[in-house]
């Protein structure tokens, strides 16, 4: 397989949902007009952080990860896993290659990224990660850059989801969304990178003070994700769970996936996504997560588990 892409920046927003949809965010409309763009990828279940950052990063369902916040919070993940993740995918392909996990929530960086492979990282509240971040790309024009923003699931958890304090908050990110991007642009890069915007879970917003998360209701479970790049189509995608991140990244560094197994590797790379016909079909696996189909028409449901 040939590498496609020099640069891959995932900038990951915790608990934004499907909100990006609604939010006042002109950076983002205007970095992905060209690109594809979905508000309804299917979340990890539970719609919990370590569950979802997990799936995303090993390309396995938290039902094979089995990670938790407690987890992450505990335990460095070991680098004999049988589920690597990207990072140490990437770098047993690349030796030489620069990989940078810059975290607000710096656990994900701790216990789903492998310890001692070389991979550049910090942490701080996103306001502050973000300058720090933007000199990083500058400087090492990292190969594969991984970060997550964490104050609009703050917001979202101190006030409720998709409530206006929630919403300005997604504003306020936004302009991070956008410092990244430029960034980028600034390094000569930008032409030659698969920039993407994705975000964990939702959340919901109840009569009574601040949202939660976990659940599998319409605002926990459906997500944004956002891709631009040279080989991305301008369309809106249907079908992805968020572990399609895993494949995706992949791909881009030319790195074959691991053979689609129920009980290990389940990332695929959505259909529609990438300007390529050689790009095996999508399957519905929808039967994994307890939510069938995964698409956007689905009844709203309130179940919580
Ligand atoms: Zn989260």
């Amino acid at each position: 397989m040939k590498r496609i892409y020099s640069h891959v920046i995932v900038v990951g927003i915790d608990g934004a949902g499907g909100f990006f949809r609604d939010a006042d965010v002109p950076h983002f409309n205007e970095i992905f007009k060209n690109g594809a763009v979905t508000y309804n990828a299917l979340s990890s279940r539970p719609s919990i952080s370590a569950e979802c950052w997990g799936s995303m990063l090993l390309g396995v369902g938290s039902e094979v990860h089995k990670l938790t916040n407690g987890i992450l919070e505990s335990t460095p993940y070991p680098t004999d896993s049988e589920f690597p993740s990207l990072f140490r995918r990437i770098r047993e392909a690349y030796p030489y290659a620069e990989l940078g996990s810059y975290c607000d929530w710096n656990p994900i960086t701790h216990g789903v990224v492998e310890n001692g492979i070389g991979v550049s990282h910090d942490t701080a509240h996103d306001t502050e990660l973000a300058p720090i971040i933007c000199d990083y790309i500058r400087e090492k024009m990292p190969d594969f850059l991984f970060i997550q923003f964490d104050s609009v699931d703050g917001a979202g958890h101190r006030h409720g989801y998709g409530t206006p304090e929630f919403y300005q908050r997604l504003h306020e990110v936004d302009e991070l969304i956008n410092d990244v991007h430029k960034a980028a642009e600034d390094a000569g890069i930008i032409d030659d990178t698969l920039f993407i915007v994705i975000a964990d879970h939702g959340g919901t917003n109840p009569e009574t003070g601040g949202g939660s998360h976990g659940g599998w209701t319409d605002e926990e479970k459906f997500v944004t994700f956002a891709a631009a790049g040279k080989t991305v189509k301008n369309t809106t995608l249907s079908e992805m769970n968020i572990r399609d991140l895993a494949a995706i990244v992949l791909y881009s560094f030319g790195i074959e996936a691991p053979e689609f197994n129920e009980n290990g590797w389940t990332s695929q790379i959505p259909e529609g996504l990438f300007d390529d016909k050689y790009i095996p079909q999508y399957r519905d696996i929808s039967h994994l997560t307890g939510a069938a189909p995964r698409i956007s028409k689905v009844a709203h449901t309130s179940e919580l588990i």
